[in-house]
């Protein structure tokens, strides 16, 4: 499943099946629109250049981070001075909700400009390294895709983005090579 900050950071796309369709989406006007919808965040669009060169610096140093994470390493005193740092730009309020499940507690966001963003986004990044476990986190075992998740499994062995996508991909990939190395022995 997609999470605030796996979206993203995923919005420098690459073409999962080796096309030319690989675009950094960031800077489009439609992907903001619809990020924002979708995590239900307010900011100004499009983004102005400069906020543009914030986003995608910030983008570039969450994407390394979660790249060192994935990797078994631990969140370093600096990491979390910078996630501090980029969380402070945003405040919230609070507030109760009775529903369906009973009642639970929202963190509102109160600003509206790329600030917030950034900190909601540097905010639920933390929320998986405090509540879940930053060793989970994956890059997608697919060269092409290179996707960013969160591998909730409880075996913990998930390797690709999407079975159905990349799996499936790579094992029909996997296939080819095996039948091109039979051939040539034959
Ligand atoms: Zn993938």
């Amino acid at each position: 499943m997609d999470r605030l900050w796996t979206d993203f950071v995923n919005s420098d796309y690459h073409d999962w099946r080796g096309g030319d369709r690989s675009e950094d989406r960031l800077g489009r006007t439609e992907w903001q629109q619809e990020f924002l919808k979708q995590w239900q965040l307010k900011a100004p669009i499009p983004a102005s250049p400069e906020e543009e060169r914030t986003l995608r610096s910030f983008r570039g140093k969450l994407h390394a981070l979660a790249t060192r994470l994935s990797a078994g390493n631990p969140l370093l005193d600096e990491d979390q001075e910078w996630l501090n740092s980029m969380m402070e730009e945003g405040k919230v309020t609070r507030r109760l909700h009775s529903g369906d499940e009973g009642l639970r507690l929202s963190h509102i966001p109160v600003g509206t400009q790329w600030q917030q963003v950034m900190a909601e986004v540097a905010g639920d990044f933390a929320i998986t390294v405090v509540e879940g476990d930053g060793g989970r986190i994956r890059i997608c075992d697919n060269t092409d895709c290179r996707w960013i998740f969160y591998d909730d499994t409880r075996s913990r062995t998930q390797k690709y983005c999407d079975d159905k996508m990349c799996g499936n991909l790579m094992k029909v990939r996997r296939f080819r090579a095996k039948r091109k190395v039979n051939q040539k022995q034959k």
